[in-house]
């Protein structure tokens, strides 16, 4: 269908391979239902940021504010990794015109809100942002994101789709950064 509704999406939920454990977290719901009206534009920033399929699992470490990226095992840092090319990812996000973000859950690259956030000693201290989507949300302030397990609620679903018509009628990936600097002012 030549005027679906772009939407970028975290690749695992389209079935794409490219989980640390070399899976995928395909969303059936999203794909079948959602994709009727929807077209994707995959992105998994852990391997376009150049991590390789297998990899070792990764944890957020330290303050909610600038939390760091840590392999479990070994505790190489790569949040220079990550969050470099999430920089340079999130400008070129604007010439792809997408009107909503469907992101991974838990996640500590996609996650909106409930990824894990541990302590440098390896206890739980809460929850927040991946790296990615907290780069998505702070440079695209207005673009609507949801969670997949957030889409699952019909409630929230139907306000997602609701946000993603009025930012696709507003043209917001063209006026959203104006409309930010003048409130601001
Ligand atoms: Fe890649 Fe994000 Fe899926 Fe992890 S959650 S595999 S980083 S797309």
């Amino acid at each position: 269908m030549a005027n679906k509704i772009k939407i970028g999406i975290s690749a695992c939920l389209l079935g794409e391979k490219v989980r640390y454990d070399g899976g995928h977290r395909l969303d059936r719901f999203i794909v079948k239902t959602l994709g009727k009206h929807f077209s994707w534009f995959p992105v998994c920033p852990e391997v376009e940021a150049g991590l390789s399929i297998p990899r070792e699992p990764m944890q957020l470490v330290g303050y909610r504010s600038c939390p760091r990226l840590v392999v479990i095992t070994s505790g190489i840092d790569l949040t220079g990794v990550l969050n470099g090319w999430a920089g340079k990812k999130v400008k070129k996000l604007d010439k792809e015109k997408l009107c909503g973000f469907i992101l991974k859950s838990r996640s500590p690259s996609c996650a909106i809100n409930d990824a894990e956030l541990f302590t440098v000693s390896g206890k739980k201290k809460g929850k927040t942002a991946g790296l990615f989507s907290a780069m998505v949300m702070k440079y695209s302030p207005l673009l609507p994101v949801i969670s997949e397990e957030e889409l699952a609620d019909p409630i929230l679903r139907e306000n997602f789709i609701e946000r993603v018509l009025a930012y696709k009628r507003a043209g917001y990936w063209r006026k959203g950064k104006k409309i930010i600097s003048r409130i601001k002012k």
